[in-house]
């Protein structure tokens, strides 16, 4: 007996069970193995934060189930934030809404707008949960071509037109993960136009708005004309604030979709902690300048990751953003050989390309968000190696 949907065959196998398998191998036999492959970041929630929470635990009116949407006085807040970020308003009512982290929103974007059978336009490496999504709702993928060439901005122009027929949704993320590329909001307007002519609901992944380096500022997608007629935009309070383990980030934007998606949650899920909506608003509305040392920090890093990566001849984006660098394997190695070597001989995990989507392979993947200390160790280890 196999208690497993059919469905299930569609997801991909996980990438890193091989990886994990050879990790514990090394760990058994009491080497030291130095993780760059996570995406969580290394720093504690900002103490102001969890000051926060300590005291909106106590509030027994915190205790009962929150309201589906978001509290309003959180829903408030994400628009305050919208408003003071990026000068852009929406209604806290009718275009903001509570999502348990912006995974639970992606995953549910496909139940909500996408029919069975039926395509979402998708980066060409992205976010896992973006195809996993569509695979357990019983519609496709069409991965976006994306490379060196179109500077990792995902090419929607050159869509089938047989599959665009039966496209209903694109999805971008700028700050990119894995690739950290940035788009100007030239591309954004583009994809605004290419969504409205095509009929298909514009999601932008904006989670590392806040990790960005070199005075660059990321915008809201919903600052760009036309974008609230086609655009959600997803927000999330992990990477700006360290709050991952948290669950709590917002959607906002055309207030239509905001309705249809908050229709599927509310079959599914009751809503964020209360006490949690609190601690996130002093996070969104709070000072901001554990941001901008934290931002300083990941600079600091892939500063010296972009520069050991050079001394071993292996190219690299010049990061802008996120806590990622996306770097180019080696000649005569796949990605998968290349994480491998760097496991075996290096002690070092390192991302394949591949475990992100069809147009990863050549490349691979480092987390910023290591201990500096242990990062330095991890990067003269792969010097040593090359
Ligand atoms: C980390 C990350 C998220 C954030 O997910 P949460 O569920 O809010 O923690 C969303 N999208 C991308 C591309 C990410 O890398």
């Amino acid at each position: 007996m196999k208690f497993a949907a059919k469905r299930l065959e569609n997801l991909p196998p996980y990438l890193f069970a091989e990886i994990d398998r050879k990790r514990d191998l090394l760990v058994a036999e009491g080497h030291d193995v130095i993780s760059l492959g996570i995406g969580d970041p290394d720093m504690p929630t900002f103490e102001h934060i969890v000051d926060r929470m300590k005291d909106a635990i106590y509030d027994p009116t915190n205790h009962k189930y929150p309201s589906y949407a978001g509290a309003p006085r959180y829903r408030e807040a994400c628009a305050e934030f919208m408003k003071k970020r990026f000068d852009v308003e929406v209604d806290p009512a009718t275009e903001v809404l509570a999502l348990i982290g912006s995974k639970e929103g992606i995953a549910n974007l496909f139940p909500a707008f996408v029919d069975p059978g039926h395509y979402t336009l998708i980066p060409g490496v992205g976010y896992p949960v973006y195809d996993g999504g569509a695979i357990i709702n019983d519609s496709l993928s069409h991965w976006m071509p994306m490379n060196d060439e179109n500077e990792w901005l995902a090419d929607f122009e050159s869509t089938p037109a047989e599959v665009l027929k039966k496209s209903q949704m694109m999805i971008l993320n700028y700050p990119n993960n894995p690739t950290s590329a940035i788009a100007p909001v030239e591309y954004f307007d583009k994809a605004i136009a290419f969504a409205r002519k095509h009929g298909l609901l514009l999601i932008h992944d904006n989670a590392y708005v806040d990790v960005t380096f070199d005075g660059y500022v990321a915008p809201s997608i919903l600052e760009r004309p036309h974008a609230r007629e086609c655009c959600i935009e997803l927000f999330s309070t992990s990477k700006s604030y360290n709050m991952t383990g948290w669950r709590c980030a917002f959607a906002a934007g055309n207030a239509e979709a905001i309705k249809t998606l908050g229709i599927v949650k509310s079959n599914i899920d009751s809503g964020i902690f209360t006490a949690i909506q609190d601690a996130a608003i002093e996070a969104f509305l709070g000072p901001q300048d554990e941001v901008e040392k934290m931002k300083a920090l990941y600079q600091e890093r892939r500063d010296a990751v972009l520069s050991t990566l050079e001394k071993m001849g292996i190219e690299a984006v010049q990061s802008k953003g996120t806590i990622f660098i996306w770097a180019k394997v080696p000649e005569g190695y796949t990605s998968a050989e290349f994480a491998e070597k760097v496991l075996m001989d290096a002690h070092v995990i390192i991302a394949p390309g591949t475990a992100y989507g069809p147009f990863g392979e050549g490349y691979f993947r480092i987390s910023l968000a290591t201990p500096t200390p242990r990062l330095i160790e991890a990067l003269d280890r792969m010097k040593k190696l090359m």
